[in-house]
This record gives structure tokens, C-alpha cells and sequence, in this order.
């Protein structure tokens, strides 16, 4: 859901922004990634080396409360322990191979993934990650695939297609290897891809990030996004206690469906249905995501049909500027009529903000992210 990351227009190794990022380190193919891994799983790991269970819970801790980047910094381990660990694993980390700086101060990261599963087996491929620090909050908006199989009209990554579904290791990477990693309050998964149609991996990530053996944050700093997923989004709604934020963009079948394809197989008011039988009242947020488009969205006729869906739903409304792409003849909304669909749904109970454009002149803003040229250069 990629509101945050609009299309890279650096090209791969062309690494003219940040000479700190110019050397990628991959990873050791021979070697297995311990990071994305749950106690358990570290338990069976740790007892299938010999070593005793205790050691699960040391690892855990050097990988999700300290964040150490190598097993050799795990001093509580022993040598022994630690070199035969080193024999078949590391801690995974892989650093951004190139990052832009936008003015306002956003930073959008270019960060290469393994992947789990590929559409044609290939490898090399990379995501983008953004940084958006704003006064007392400091978001990092997340990728989970590479590419994206939904085909939103006004999206890049749609454009892209899809070619692989990043490991929660891929997904963890982003926050862990992250420069700012220190100063981060929120995280949403608004990059590229749809986090249902990955979402053992979201699931395994949003996990790890609040669990108590885990980073400890809590599921109120964390947002999933989603246009709407059959059986999928009920399974994330039952699982996880994050944040959901639902892409919208038209109240309207006919005109959702064009614009989304996802429409057809989970149409809105089903969507709707289904989080009308959760509690947003409390500690959980629902929002709803709605990109104008000029006289096509934007209209009272839409501030009404809003209005009548929503009833009976604890929710927000984020309006968010539509930035142009190549060959995609969609307008944007102007201001005025950004500011009288706010004034209308707020009139209405609903509580709904203009989200500001971030990053734009980094191609970071709202919109369109695709690495597509990126992870084919790399062959
Ligand atoms: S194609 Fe749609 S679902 Fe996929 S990243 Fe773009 S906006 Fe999100």
C-alpha cells in the first residue's frame, strides 16, 4: 500500500547520494539467517547443535533487545558455542545499498532482500524503504514483497507486477538495519506489496516486534495496511493487535473495481461488515486510506457514500494527495476540494485528516514505488 514511496528514479549502482552506502555486503548463501526467528524455533535450533535450551533465550535477547549485528558480539554465549553456530548461521543483517534525502527531511533506503518464493526462481532483488521523521514521531513505512499482484490503477508497484514475497528476515532487515533505527516511534507496512497476501511473514513480524522476548512495542506503533483480503485480513484481524488501515479510494463498486481489482474478489462493504464485528474502540485503530482524485473521488456525492458505509464504525479517514504517474490519466484533487471532503466526513462524525506529502522531491511522497529496473540490472 504504498503511500508513502513513489518510484525510484536512481538507477542501481549509480550511488551518487550517499558514498556510505556504496558497499553491498551480502549475505553468505551458505549461511542461514537467525534473525526472524521465534524462541521456539531457537530452542529446537540451539538443541539440535547440542547446546543447552537456555542458550534460545540468550539469542533471542542479542537479536531482538540488543540488536547486534554478528554472532560473535553474543559474549554470553561461549566460544565454543559461538563458532558453532557461526558454522551454519549468522545474524543475517543486510545494510542499504543507497539512500535519497529529501528536503523536508525524509529518507527513502534501497534495501536488498532475499526472498522466500520468487516468480521465476530469480534472486537479486531490492526494496524500498522510507524514513519520514516529523517533530515528536519518526515513521518507517516497510516493504513486504517485492512488486505487488494487486494492480491498483494508480500505483507503480502495481505496475511492477509482482516477483517475490520478502521472509519476515527481509521484512525485519528494514527496521534493524536501519540508521535511524534508534529514533523510530511508528511503523507502517503502507511500502510495496499488500501485507495479506504475505502475511505468515507480517504476522511473524508484528510478533516479533511487540513480544516481550521480542522488541516490546506496543501494537498501538505499528499500522498494516490492506485493500481487503478474503479470509486473509479476518486471519490478521484474529491474530494480531496492530493497527489496521484499509485502503478505500471510492466508496463506490463500479469505480473501486476500475481502480482496484481487489474489488472484485473482496468488495468494500464486505470488507466493512467484516470490521464492523471487531472492537476499534479501545487500544485498536481502524483507518481508512482515500487518495482524491479530482472530480472523480472527491465530490459531496462521495463525502455522502462515505458517511453511509461507515456507520456503526469506530474509524478515521486519511485523505492523501494523488501524485501523478507516467501513462495513468487520473487527476489530482486541489485543496478546496480536499478540505470540504474533510469538513464533511468530520461534520459527520468521522474524524478525518489531509495527510501531508512527504518526500516528494525524492520521488518518496505518496504514490508509486518500484524497484522493477533495480532487481533486474543486478543479474
Ligand atoms: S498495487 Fe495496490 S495493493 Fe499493491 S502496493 Fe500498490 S496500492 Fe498497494
Amino acid at each position: 500500500m504504498n503511500y508513502y514511496a513513489i518510484t525510484t528514479k536512481f538507477s542501481l549502482f549509480t550511488l551518487h547520494f550517499s558514498p556510505k552506502f556504496i558497499t553491498f555486503a551480502p549475505m553468505n548463501p551458505q549461511k542461514k539467517r537467525l534473525l526472524g526467528l521465534t524462541p521456539t524455533e531457537l530452542k529446537a535450533l540451539v538443541g539440535s547443535l547440542g547446546m543447552p535450551a537456555f542458550t534460545a533465550k540468550q539469542v533471542a535477547q542479542w537479536l531482538y533487545e540488543k540488536h547486534v549485528k554478528s554472532i560473535d558480539e553474543m559474549t554470553n554465549l561461549s566460544k565454543r558455542n559461538r563458532e558453532l553456530l557461526s558454522a551454519e548461521y549468522e545474524v543475517g543483517t543486510m545494510e542499504p545499498i543507497d539512500c535519497q534525502r529529501s528536503k523536508d527531511g525524509t529518507i527513502k533506503y534501497l534495501f536488498p532482500v532475499c526472498c522466500c518464493d520468487t516468480a521465476a526462481n530469480e534472486t537479486g532483488f531490492f526494496v524500498e524503504t522510507v524514513f519520514i521523521p516529523d517533530h515528536d514521531r519518526a515513521t518507517l513505512c516497510v516493504s513486504c514483497q517485492v512488486g505487488c499482484k494487486m494492480n491498483c490503477l494508480f500505483c507503480q508497484t502495481g505496475k511492477q507486477g509482482w516477483q517475490g514475497n520478502l521472509t519476515a528476515a527481509d521484512i525485519l532487515n528494514q527496521i534493524y538495519a536501519l540508521p535511524e533505527v534508534d529514533q523510530l516511534t511508528n511503523i507502517v507496512f503502507m511500502g510495496q506489496g499488500e501485507p495479506m497476501d504475505n502475511l505468515d511473514a507480517v504476522l511473524r513480524v508484528t510478533e516479533i516486534m511487540t513480544a516481550d522476548w521480542g522488541w516490546q512495542w506496543s501494537p498501538k506503533r505499528i499500522t498494516v495496511s490492506s485493500v481487503g483480503v478474503r479470509n486473509k485480513l479476518k486471519r490478521f484481524l484474529d491474530e494480531s493487535p496492530c493497527h489496521v488501515a484499509i485502503s478505500m479510494h471510492s466508496p463506490l463498486h463500479e469505480q473501486r473495481l476500475q481502480l482496484m481489482p481487489a474489488e472484485k474478489a473482496m468488495p468494500l462493504e464486505e470488507t466493512i461488515a467484516l470490521l464492523k464485528e471487531y472492537d476499534f474502540t479501545h487500544q485498536r485503530r481502524c483507518s481508512f486510506e482515500y487518495i482524491c482524485f479530482g472530480g472523480l473521488n472527491d465530490t459531496p456525492l462521495y463525502g455522502r457514500e462515505i458517511v453511509r458505509l461507515l456507520e456503526g464504525l469506530e474509524c478515521r479517514v486519511n485523505l492523501i494527495r494523488f501524485h501523478e504517474i507516467p501513462n495513468v490519466d487520473l487527476p489530482a484533487s486541489d485543496e478546496k476540494r480536499m478540505e470540504a471532503l474533510r469538513d464533511y466526513l468530520t461534520a459527520h462524525g468521522i474524524t478525518t485528516t489531509i495527510r501531508a506529502s512527504r518526500g516528494q522531491d525524492i520521488f518518496a511522497a505518496c504514490g508509486l514505488l518500484s524497484t522493477a529496473h533495480q532487481s533486474h540490472q543486478t543479474h
